[in-house]
């Protein structure tokens, strides 16, 4: 069968997940409300198995990660040393005829003839408009098309039978200016801050403006020296914290990707920079092939540490059952990068939509905690007596070399963030005498993965359509979502195979009770098993246990005959079923599902 088109699938994925209760409009009794969704008791489920996967592979599994739960408003002036007062925009424009707004740069490239007008006038009354206005049409359209789209334009304008005033026409190439869905023109882009902004205490001054975090990153910087001094980690190491984040994006869609309500999963991973690892090692490591690095080694700078990360992130998605051929790496090239970032890989999924972002993988340098630096006056540094030692040791020419690196890179930062070439050099010159007694800011690797959109992923990587005709020749299409078992929000139903049948129901209840404690469990007496099955496969649950006559008589037949208090288990890929005692289901679960 051949596959889909892409929004058929989307319509589908969208569709099944509002029938069984994954994901629903926000608000949606009062019409909805654009860019915000919730999730229902399935969604729920999945959300929450997701986070639980990544905090406990990203954090309890790891001695070098620790947590942190921090507020979603926090001090503004947190904003304005991580530069998203001033720059967290994205350009914007509206069409001048239907008043949609767009993101600009987000706007598809279109080539044709643009028709300009002057003005209009209108043939009754005589008024004229002189407001310039302009209309692109493809190659081939006739100019009647435009003539028609501007009379519009004018007629909004007050004009009733109009006059179109000075038509020219000029080649337009990969333009960016106008409506693709009109051809209308569009107001130039204007930079539009997707923070929320909202006011903390009673008087709701401009001085009591706060704002929802756009990212949880920003409180792991913040509380940098806390959480350092209170976990007894020692750098190389990381915070994680994962939680809701606010965008008031300019155009949401793609149903949950671009959301302005969403939760993030970031971790802050802090390491040493180059010339300190050089000065305790003697060298820092080179990536010598692509791929997993290994085990994390003293003397990895921050490329290996970047790899690494790239390389754990991949890992992970492939162990809750996103494969790596749905998977594919964008490594940003020099002129996308951010001024401080060294190196930024996205992570992108084959949404039905387009490959797009999943997740980011950055190196970005010292800048965060420098900027906290100077903005709070609170030192950010850290000091490390193993360096202090190795570099008192160290030949002067080398000592000399690697602080004259170091003052460089200072000096790049503090020259870029517009301080005084005096000022800047001194501090430089401070920072590098630091690195000498074993002080520095660490740098950092900050893996940024967005739940929702890993949500829609796992969703749409799950969903199958399989076909099936029965005895009559009567063919029916069903949905099965073929989750990782990991990530499935039902980890088993449990069924009797009929209803009217006490003992069985009964027994299939203390089945339930006995596993609902250490996972999520699901009762069902209701309807024929074929459908009870069905409706499971719909959810994406990967096993059924069956209670069944068998169950109280003994097995009929094979090796096993005879032998009582087992049950059918049911895959949900293949359909295949099994018989194992009830005593061995748990640990028999267990180890599939966690
Ligand atoms: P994009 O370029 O798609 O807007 P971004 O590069 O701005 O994303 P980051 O700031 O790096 O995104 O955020 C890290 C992660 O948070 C993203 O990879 C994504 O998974 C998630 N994320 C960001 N914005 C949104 C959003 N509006 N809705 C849902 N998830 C989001």
């Amino acid at each position: 069968m051949a596959e889909p088109k892409e929004n058929v699938l989307m319509e589908k994925i969208t569709s099944l997940c509002k029938r069984r209760g994954f994901i629903f409009q926000s608000s949606e009794i009062y019409g909805g409300i654009q860019g915000f969704w919730d999730y229902g008791p399935l969604g729920a489920e999945l959300k929450r198995n997701v986070k639980e996967l990544w905090w406990s592979t990203m954090t309890r599994m790891r001695d070098d990660v620790v947590g942190l739960e921090a507020t979603i408003i926090m001090h503004p002036a947190i904003w304005r040393a991580s530069g998203h007062v001033d720059t967290f925009s994205d350009p914007m424009c509206d069409c001048l005829l239907t008043k949609k707004r767009f993101r600009a740069d987000q706007i598809e490239f279109q080539s044709g003839n643009a028709y300009h007008y002057a003005g209009a006038k209108d043939t009754a009354t005589g008024k004229e408009v002189v407001e310039p206005y302009a209309v692109l049409l493809a190659a081939g359209k006739p100019p009647e098309s435009a003539r028609k789209t501007a009379a519009q334009f004018y007629a909004q304008r007050g004009l009733q039978t109009v006059e179109l005033i000075g038509e020219t026409v000029a080649k337009v190439e990969n333009s960016q200016r106008f409506n693709p869905e009109n051809g209308s023109l569009l107001t130039p882009p204007v930079p539009f801050n997707l923070m929320f902004k909202t006011y903390v205490g009673p008087t709701a001054t401009e001085a009591d403006v706060a704002y929802l975090r756009p990212e949880t990153a920003q409180a792991i910087f913040a509380q940098f020296k806390n959480v350092h001094e209170t976990s007894r980690q020692k750098v190389p190491f990381g915070v994680a914290q994962m939680g809701k984040a606010f965008r008031n994006e300019v155009t949401p869609r793609n149903y949950t990707f671009r959301s302005r309500e969403f939760e993030q999963m970031e971790r802050e991973f802090f390491i040493k920079p180059d010339e300190a690892v050089e000065a305790v090692t003697a060298a820092v490591a080179t990536p010598a092939a692509k791929g997993h690095p290994g085990e994390p080694q003293p003397n990895w700078g921050w490329q290996l540490w970047h790899q690494y990360w790239v390389e754990e992130r991949i890992k992970f998605y492939e162990g809750i059952g996103l494969p790596r051929t749905t998977l594919e790496e964008y490594w940003q090239k020099p002129e996308e990068l951010a001024h401080y970032a060294r190196a930024c890989v996205d992570i992108l999924f084959k949404f039905p939509f387009g490959t797009q972002e999943l997740e980011g993988i950055a190196a970005r340098s010292d800048f965060d905690l420098s900027q906290h630096e100077r903005c709070s006056g609170k030192a950010m540094g850290i000091f490390d007596e193993e360096l202090r030692t190795a570099f008192g040791k160290l030949p002067p020419q080398k000592q000399t070399e690697l602080k004259d690196r170091y003052y460089a890179a200072r000096l790049k930062y503090l020259t870029k963030m517009g301080v005084s070439a005096a000022e800047a050099g001194a501090a430089a010159q401070e920072d590098a005498d630091g690195l000498a007694k074993g002080q520095y800011i660490p740098h950092v690797i900050e893996p940024s993965a967005g739940v929702d959109r890993l949500i829609l992923a796992l969703l749409a990587n799950a969903f199958t359509e399989v076909t099936e005709t029965d005895a009559k020749g009567k063919s029916e299409t069903r949905v099965v979502l073929r989750f990782h078992p990991r990530v499935a929000p039902i980890k088993v139903a449990v069924l009797p195979l009929l209803k009217n049948k006490p003992e069985l129901a009964a027994k299939a209840r203390a089945i339930f009770e006995s596993l609902r404690g250490h996972m999520m469990a699901f009762h069902d007496e209701a309807g024929s098993i074929g459908r009870r099955y069905a409706r499971q496969d719909e959810a994406g649950t990967p096993f059924c246990v069956t209670v069944d006559f068998e169950t109280f008589e003994g097995i009929k037949d094979g090796p096993q005959a005879g032998v009582k208090d087992t049950v059918t288990i049911r895959h949900r890929d293949d359909g295949k079923q099994e018989r194992i005692a009830t005593s061995e289901l748990l640990p028999w679960l267990l180890v599939r599902v966690k």
